[in-house]
């Protein structure tokens, strides 16, 4: 698949003009946070605020236009209303929506399928799945963090990636280089961070093109699972593949997973694309943890200075609606993607950043409703082979 350059985005917003302003949007310096991930891009479109959401169908064509690319698979436009420096304090507590407490709202939930008997992978207490309802929304940097969270609140950890289409995790953990087997059977994780991680990315090279089909996923995710000396683990975080088609449910079926956590973009809720992965871990009677709303504002890298995006808060209000909790917001910070993407994430590499804290304190709260009273209340269930 052709790489997709920051140069090719570039030139492709060349063609989307400021109705109001007559001029490209690239030249009038309105692209900002652009990320680029294989096929997956995302970046923020600067608007005047006043202009607001009036401004949607400019954040359209500048999607369409990348999405043409060849070799784009999603795109993820941002508008983001970046107020001047000064004075800029006053916003810092402005969306907190205080007294939204969603955690009372009784919702009925819809009548679950009943569960399959999922087997217990033995030593791991539970599984926890990452997920997203399309790619590029920074579901991997969101469990990667997450999975280092945990381990810094004094768990013992281990990630999976299970995003077999585009494992990212060795890239984000720091990790290269082959796991090596014990007796010939089992593999060895790989371990950096503290934290244990096995990746089809280990296994194959990474510019190995791999056409995977349906039930290939599930082997190799099976074996990732199961064929691996994980040790005891008091929890396994999951990158899920993206999205929510055959691979993904059938992973939802069959790992027993203590719940999973939905990582969503103010945007992407917007869409929908969220809640399909919601609905997914609901028919098969797998609890959603909660929401993160990742990339949910903005921190300009030349001031530091914090600006909403368009239909920030979206996320809190979808789960507040659906009777989940929402975990947390994260914001699109270069800093986040820069050492996650240099393979030292935040929460290890800048500890006490307020964005570390952020990730910590959604571990937490996503190991207080999965940890060890979800496990063992889930235990009659679990057939041990
Ligand atoms: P996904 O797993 O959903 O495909 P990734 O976690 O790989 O997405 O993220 C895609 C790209 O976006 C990566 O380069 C990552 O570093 C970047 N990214 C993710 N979250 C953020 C954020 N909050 N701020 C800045 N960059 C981010």
């Amino acid at each position: 698949m052709a790489m997709v350059s920051e140069e090719q985005v570039l030139n492709a917003l060349r063609n989307v003009r400021d109705p109001d302003r007559d001029k490209d949007i690239v030249t009038l310096g309105m692209i900002s946070g652009l990320v680029v991930k294989g096929g997956n891009i995302a970046f923020a479109i600067e608007v005047d605020p006043a202009r607001g959401a009036a401004l949607e169908p400019l954040r359209q064509a500048a999607e369409r236009a990348v999405d043409a690319l060849p070799g784009v698979t999603s795109v993820t436009a941002m508008l983001t209303a970046h107020r001047p420096p000064p004075g800029m304090g006053a916003r810092a507590g402005g969306h907190d929506h205080a007294g939204h407490g969603h955690a009372g709202h009784g919702h009925a939930k819809p009548a679950p399928q009943q569960r399959p008997a999922r087997t217990g992978v033995p030593g791991v207490r539970a599984i926890v799945a990452v997920a997203s309802g399309k790619g590029g929304v920074g579901k991997s940097t969101t469990a990667v963090n997450l999975a280092l969270g945990m381990a810094a609140n004094g768990l013992r950890v281990g990630l999976l990636d299970a995003d077999i289409y585009g494992p990212s995790l060795p890239r984000m953990m720091g990790l290269s280089g082959k796991p090596e087997t014990v007796d010939g059977k089992v593999l060895r994780p790989l371990v950096n961070h503290g934290v244990k991680v096995m990746s089809m990315g280990f296994l194959v090279a990474e510019d190995t093109p791999m056409i995977w089909r349906g039930p290939m996923v599930m082997g190799a995710i099976q074996q990732m699972l199961r064929d691996v000396a994980w040790g005891e683990l008091d929890v396994l975080v999951v990158d899920m593949p993206p999205g929510t088609g055959d691979a993904q449910l059938s992973l939802a079926q069959n790992v027993p997973l203590a719940g999973a956590v939905i990582v969503s973009t103010p945007q992407d809720i917007a869409l929908l694309d969220a809640r399909k992965g919601l609905n997914m871990f609901r028919r098969v009677d797998v609890p959603v943890l909660g929401i993160v709303e990742n990339m949910s504002y903005f921190c300009c890298p030349n001031c530091g200075h914090r600006s909403d995006i368009f239909s920030h808060g979206g996320a809190r209000a979808e789960a507040g609606k659906l009777g989940i909790e929402f975990l947390g917001e994260v914001p699109l910070d270069i800093a986040i993607r820069e050492t996650s993407d240099g393979g030292a994430p935040i929460v290890m590499s800048q500890p006490d950043s307020e964005h570390a804290k952020v990730y910590r304190t959604i571990a937490a709260k996503v190991w207080d409703k999965a940890g060890g009273g979800a496990a063992v209340r889930a235990a009659p269930r679990i057939v041990i082979d």
